[in-house]
């Protein structure tokens, strides 16, 4: 027999394993210092308490036979499609329940669409990236072309009309940078990808963390229905990473190569996944509650709060970034034309601070490094303290 051949095309994934490395050496060697940790992107806080509720009840209909649940709708039960759809209302989208496929998150959705397209497809990704796009292209077999994303452009890549691509990943808030796209901005690549019967990807993972008047869906912006899937989650909206759920939308009306895109999409989750269990889809409902929705508003402040104290540093360094406005994400050039690997190497020995170097998320990324607004408040004043302390 013979493997996928494909995967001898990925570049080992040595970004976290590297860093792990760096760490724990540098921790072997000075055991009494204390090292902080701004470089995950986990959340810390747990989930909010009508949450729990709803998951414990959900638990319990299971220990009964009135109120037993056993394999759910490969779509996710309809009241928890139509909590989404309400929500999306909220922020003036018009989007029905049966567009909304419930899923166990926005990696299986984003690594598993692949599944509906031709490998002959030429993809698009922003560069840097989040590297889901890339490796799940790459065991298909597909080609992937990378559009600069780069301090000129604010880290917000637009279509080149002298480039054709079948496949666009935008990820807006984006991770790595934090950059988001405007509807303007948005609206371009919506045209772009309808002028070359393309299809957008649009990961929307972070879109609660936006507060500037921006797009929380690409789904706000004209002419989308025609050439967009996108992806939400609810790991960080409401800190489902370890509980596991998220949703897609597929306009029913969108169409390629003969054939409707949502129909593919259930065919293929039909074939490959059994839902989300009672418990998860009971506690995802919650969130969408307007109790839910108060709590989780909560915790994403304080994350957002913590992205507030590191950009207000970086201001005051002087220091170029994007992010941390409308995202959990803050991107920054590294100081005095550091590469990633030395500014990461400088923070680690001489403020005994974690970050994640840029150069991990693609080549545009050499030269950056990302923070991240998911640890504890405390901790993330004393490493802004201690960064300030070095670099001032
Ligand atoms: N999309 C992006 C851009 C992410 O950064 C992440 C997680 O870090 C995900 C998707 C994964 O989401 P989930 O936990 O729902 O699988």
């Amino acid at each position: 027999m013979k493997i996928n051949q494909n995967f001898d095309e990925l570049v080992p994934n040595y970004l976290f394993a590297e860093i792990a490395k760096r760490v724990n050496d540098y921790q072997k060697n000075n055991p009494e210092k204390d090292i902080i940790r701004l470089g995950i992107g986990d959340v810390t806080l747990p989930l909010a308490p009508v949450v729990i509720e709803a998951m414990k009840k959900g638990a319990d209909d299971l220990a009964a036979k009135e109120t037993f649940k056993g394999y759910p709708d490969y779509e996710g039960y309809a009241f928890v499609r139509e909590a989404v759809a309400e929500y999306y209302k909220s922020f003036g989208v018009d989007i029905s329940p049966d567009e909304i496929l419930i899923s166990d998150g926005a990696k299986s959705d984003c690594g598993n669409i692949g599944d509906i397209f031709d490998k002959d497809n030429t993809v698009l990704v922003t560069d840097p990236v989040y590297p889901v796009y890339v490796d799940s292209n790459i065991m298909a077999g597909r080609k992937i072309i990378y559009a600069d994303c780069n301090k000129e452009n604010g880290f917000k890549a637009l279509p080149d009309e002298s480039v054709k691509a079948d496949i666009i990943y935008l990820c807006s808030p984006n991770n790595p940078t934090g950059a988001a796209y405007t509807a303007d901005e948005l609206k371009l690549w919506i045209d772009y990808a309808d002028k070359n019967s393309a299809i957008i990807l649009y990961d929307a993972a972070y879109e609660a963390f936006i507060s500037e008047d921006l797009p929380r869906s690409i789904f706000a912006v004209e002419g989308a229905r025609k050439c967009c899937i996108e992806f939400c989650s609810l790991s960080k909206t409401a800190g489902f990473t370890g509980t596991r759920c998220g949703y897609t939308v597929i306009p029913k009306e969108l169409e390629r190569d003969g054939h409707n895109i949502y129909k593919l999409w259930y065919r293929r989750q039909a074939t490959k996944f059994n839902g989300v269990s009672w418990p998860v889809q009971c506690a995802a409902a919650a969130v969408f509650s307007e109790e839910g929705q108060k709590q989780i508003k909560e915790n994403i402040n304080y994350y957002k709060k913590n992205g507030e104290i590191i950009a207000a540093a970086l201001d005051e360094l002087g220091i170029f970034y994007t992010g941390g406005k409308n995202s959990p994400y803050i991107w920054l050039e590294c100081p005095d034309g550091m590469g990633s690997w030395e500014f990461f190497d400088l923070l680690l020995t001489k403020a005994n601070v974690v970050g994640t170097p840029g150069a991990g998320f693609g080549k545009n990324g050499e030269g950056f490094f990302r923070l991240t607004s998911f640890g504890d408040r405390d901790k993330t004043i004393e490493a802004i303290d201690r960064i300030k302390a070095i670099l001032a």
